[in-house]
């Protein structure tokens, strides 16, 4: 060999050499990123950073999902206007592929007609290299990459892609469990609403806002009537169902940022952000609507009890304590009604044209129905 090959080949094995330095120590960062990761999305992000300003690729995506589904977890350079959303199902030959061979492809020619979410995210119909993400023998997804223009995949990044991609899928998993653990811990078992637990932390967290913000915030108590006697009528099981049903029900009727929970037995409460004292009357009206409109082996009643901050409570068990008062005084005064610390639905002085104007928002067409004979005092049996 002579002395200029000889320099050559020194120069290109220092290259290679300094390039795997640059590797290992990209992929000693990612995986010490991926160790903080708490959450799925930030996860893939990690990934799709990493594997971009190491090896050089121009734009990326990241598509997973816990049961192998694709979503799109991440995405870095997309267009403006790219959809985002499947827009059909979410299916790529290309993926599949890659996954069968457990091996970073290179895509020559993708066919928009059989790939039109990739071809919708990355429209560039070749350049593309796809890198399977699994765990064990699990495909999760794939990272979908883009190469910059005339740039071929070396085959040693190829196995670098790979491990990183494979730490990165390893960490997924976790994090996966890890949500639907936290998922689970945040639901009530049987109604899969939000539960007690998560409803006294929303509320905690709500009212430290509209504290912060200067806003009102509303909380409505209600508690299904006489459901002692439907479950001895008509058995538990029917029981359980009525809650389920009841829960759906009032999740449905709710704003997108309020909060429906189960309270504890036949019990439940919403969160009302922004909500001022006559509003969240009509609207527990219209919840207690929701409730009796609900699926079941009876239609059952509610009872309902309304409490705002500030005025009725400048703290979460205050505001609690108020809303579980005006409760009370429904169930005392014949059921099937709602109370607010300032008294029934009909709120003495409250402006007509207000109290019309919240009933055509809230499509209330007709006032509560009331039982017509007051039943006696009931037992102060609330489990707390
Ligand atoms: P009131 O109108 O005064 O509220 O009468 P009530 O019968 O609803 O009140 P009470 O508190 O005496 O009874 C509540 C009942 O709710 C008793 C209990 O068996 C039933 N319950 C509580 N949790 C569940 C549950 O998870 N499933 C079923 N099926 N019933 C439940
Ligand atoms: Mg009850
Ligand atoms: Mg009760």
């Amino acid at each position: 060999m002579g002395p200029a090959r000889e320099l050559l080949a020194l120069a290109t094995s220092l290259r290679s050499g300094l390039r795997g330095r640059r590797e290992l120590e990209a992929f000693s960062t990612l995986a010490e990123t991926l160790t903080r990761s708490t959450d799925s999305a930030a996860v893939a992000r990690t990934l799709l950073d990493s594997l971009l300003t190491t090896f050089g690729f121009g734009r990326g995506v990241v598509l997973a999902g816990p049961e192998g589904q694709l979503s799109l977890l991440a995405d870095v350079g997309l267009d403006a206007q790219a959809q985002r959303r499947p827009g059909g199902s979410a299916v790529s030959p290309a993926v599949r592929l890659a996954q069968a061979s457990g091996r970073p492809l290179t895509v020559v020619a993708l066919d928009p007609e059989r790939e039109p979410w990739l071809t919708r995210l990355l429209p560039a119909t070749s350049g593309l290299v796809v890198v399977p993400l699994q765990d064990d023998a699990r495909h999760l997804g794939a990272v979908v990459l883009q190469l910059r223009a005339g740039h071929r995949l070396p085959r040693r990044t190829e196995a670098a892609l790979g491990r990183s991609a494979s730490y990165a899928a390893l960490t997924l998993r976790n994090v996966w469990a890890f949500e639907q653990l936290q998922r689970l811990a945040a639901t009530d078992g049987l109604t899969k609403i939000a539960n007690r637990r998560t409803f006294e932390a929303t509320l905690e967290r709500e009212v430290a806002r509209a504290a912060r913000q200067q806003e009102p915030l509303s909380l409505v108590l209600l508690d299904l009537d006489h459901f002692k006697r439907l479950n001895d009528e008509h058995g538990h099981q029917a029981g359980d169902d009525v809650l389920r049903n009841v829960a759906a029900a009032l999740s449905c009727a709710c704003r997108d940022f309020d909060t429906a929970a189960r309270y504890g037995g036949e019990e439940f409460a919403v969160v009302l952000p922004g909500c001022e004292p006559v509003e969240a009357l009509l609207i527990a009206d219209r919840l207690r609507e929701a409730v009796a409109a609900a699926p079941g082996v009876v239609p059952v009643t509610a009872s309902a009890g309304v409490a705002t901050y500030p005025v009725h409570g400048r703290d979460a068990a205050a505001l609690v304590r108020a809303a579980d008062e005006a409760l009370y005084a429904s169930k005392a005064q014949g059921r099937n009604r709602t109370t607010g610390p300032i008294g029934g639905t009909e709120v003495e002085g409250t402006d007509e044209v207000l109290r019309r104007r919240l009933r055509d928002r809230l499509n209330l067409d007709s006032p509560p129905a009331e039982e017509t004979a007051p039943r006696p005092e009931p037992a102060r049996s609330r489990d707390r």
